[in-house]
C-alpha cells in the first residue's frame, strides 16, 4: 500500500507491537493509512517481527531490548529508522515531540513507567496494559489531571463502558457491570482445578490473547484486575462494580444509571475493535462488514448470564478485597499474580496454588501496605519486595 498518511494522520507509538494487541492495532493502521501514522515501534524481544513490521511501516524510530540491539540495528541499517535499546530508551521515545498518541501494549508492571513519562508529555494514552492501572492506578490519575491528558481504554469491557459514558454526566452514573466469559474452566471446581495444565489453560473459549492474560482469564483473575482498571478509569468505587459471567463475550460491558437504566455495548469478540475506538473516539471510521463481521443477534440465539463463583475461583474475591482496601494493596496483588502465573507457566507450581500464593503476600503485606505507594520509587520498591518474596516462597516450596 502506498497511501501517504495526512498531515493530520495521528502519529502512534506502539510499545509492545510484536505481542497481540500490538500486531492487531498494527492492522488497524493498515486499514486506516489516511489516519494513523506509525512513528515509534517498541518490543521486547522478538527481533524478526520488529523488523519486518519496521521495514512495512516506516517509524522514525524502534526500541528492542538490550539482548536483540545488535540484530536489529545490522537489519535497518540501510533505512533512516533510528534503533534503541532497553528501558530507558523505551521511556524516552514516549516523550518524542513527534508523536500524538502512545498505545501501551508491554506486558505487565513494566508498562507503568512509560505510561506515566508519556501523560507529563500530554500524549493521548491508549491503553492495553491493565497492570499500569492495577499497580500505579493512583499516580496516573493524578498525573493525567495534572497534565490534562485522555486515557483511552483498550481492553473491551472498559472500551464498552467508555462508549457507554458518551454524552453522559459523571452523576449519573450508578454502577458499572463488566462481563467476562468465564475462562475456559468456567464450572470445575476447585478439586478438578488442582492438576490443569498450561495448555488446558491457554485455550480461551472466545478471545485469542497472550500467555499471561490467558492464565489470568483461567484465574478469573483478569476480572478482577479489570474491576481494579474501571474503577480508576471511570472515577467508580471498587463497591459500585459488579462482574457477571458471559460466556458468549457478545455484550462487553454495562452501565447502570442512576434512573434503573441500563446501557450495553455489544459485538463480535475481536480486539481490533476497541483498538480502533480508543485511537479514533469520537469519531467512528469506516469498518466493511469483510474487516469487521456485522453481529446477527438472530444467529446467535441466546446470550446468557450467570453469577461469576468466587468459590472455586478464588483470585477475583482476592481482587475485589485488594481494590476495596486501596493505597499498595492493589500492586501486591498485581506483584505476587506476576510471578505465580510466570512459575505456573513453567511449570514450578500448581494452579491453585496461584490464589494461595497471591493471598499469601496480600496477608503479610497487611494494613502497612495500604500506606505503600504513594510515589513512584516506593510503588516500585514495593513491587520488587513482593515480587521477591514470592520468589521465595516458590522455591522454598512455602505454599
Ligand atoms: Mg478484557
Amino acid at each position: 500500500m502506498t497511501t501517504e498518511p495526512k498531515e493530520s494522520a495521528q502519529r502512534l507509538a506502539i510499545l509492545g507491537s510484536t505481542g497481540s494487541i500490538g500486531t492487531q492495532t498494527l492492522e488497524v493502521v493498515r486499514r486506516h493509512p489516511d489516519r494513523f501514522a506509525v512513528e515509534v515501534l517498541a518490543a521486547g524481544t522478538q527481533t524478526g517481527r520488529l523488523i519486518e513490521q519496521a521495514l512495512e511501516f516506516q517509524p522514525n524510530a524502534v526500541v528492542i531490548g538490550e539482548a536483540g540491539y545488535g540484530k536489529v540495528r545490522d537489519a535497518l541499517a540501510s533505512t533512516d529508522i533510528k534503533v534503541f535499546a532497553g528501558d530507558e530508551a523505551l521511556n524516552e521515545v514516549c516523550a518524542f515531540d513527534t508523536v500524538d498518541t502512545v498505545v501501551t501494549a508491554v506486558m505487565g508492571g513494566m508498562g507503568l513507567r512509560p505510561t506515566l513519562t508519556a501523560v507529563a508529555h500530554r500524549k493521548k494514552i491508549a491503553l492495553a496494559n491493565k497492570e499500569t492501572l492495577v499497580m500505579g492506578g493512583l499516580l496516573v490519575r493524578e498525573a493525567v489531571a495534572r497534565y490534562g491528558t485522555v486515557v483511552n481504554p483498550i481492553d473491551s469491557e472498559h472500551s464498552a463502558i467508555f462508549q457507554c459514558l458518551q454524552g453522559e454526566p459523571e452523576a449519573g452514573v450508578e454502577k458499572l457491570i463488566l462481563t467476562g466469559s468465564g475462562g475456559p474452566f468456567r464450572g470445575r471446581t476447585r478439586e478438578n482445578l488442582r492438576d490443569v495444565r498450561p495448555e488446558q489453560a491457554l485455550k480461551h473459549p472466545t478471545w485469542r490473547m497472550g500467555r499471561k492474560i490467558s492464565i489470568d482469564s483461567a484465574t478469573l483473575m483478569n476480572k478482577g484486575l479489570e474491576l481494579i482498571e474501571a474503577a480508576h478509569l471511570f472515577g467508580v468505587r471498587p463497591e459500585n462494580i459488579d462482574v457477571v459471567i458471559h460466556p458468549q463475550s457478545i455484550v462487553h460491558s454495562l452501565v447502570q444509571f442512576r434512573d434503573g437504566s441500563v446501557k450495553a455495548q455489544l459485538g463480535l469478540p475481536d480486539m481490533k475493535g476497541p483498538i480502533l475506538y480508543a485511537l479514533s473516539s469520537p469519531d467512528r471510521l469506516p469498518e466493511s462488514a469483510a474487516q469487521t463481521p456485522r453481529l446477527s443477534l438472530s444467529q446467535i440465539g441466546s446470550l446468557t448470564f450467570e453469577e461469576a463463583d468466587r468459590e472455586n475461583f478464588p483470585c477475583l474475591a482476592l481482587a475485589e478485597a485488594a481494590a476495596r482496601a486501596g493505597g499498595g494493596m492493589p500492586c501486591v496483588l498485581n506483584a505476587a499474580n506476576e510471578v505465580a502465573v510466570a512459575a505456573y507457566l513453567n511449570e514450578e507450581i500448581g494452579f491453585m496454588d496461584i490464589p494461595a500464593l497471591i493471598e499469601q503476600r496480600l496477608e503479610a503485606a497487611g494494613a502497612d501496605a495500604v500506606k505503600r505507594g504513594r510515589d513512584l520509587d516506593d510503588l516500585l520498591a514495593l513491587d520488587a519486595e513482593v515480587r521477591a518474596a514470592t520468589r521465595e516462597a516458590i522455591e522454598k516450596h512455602n505454599l
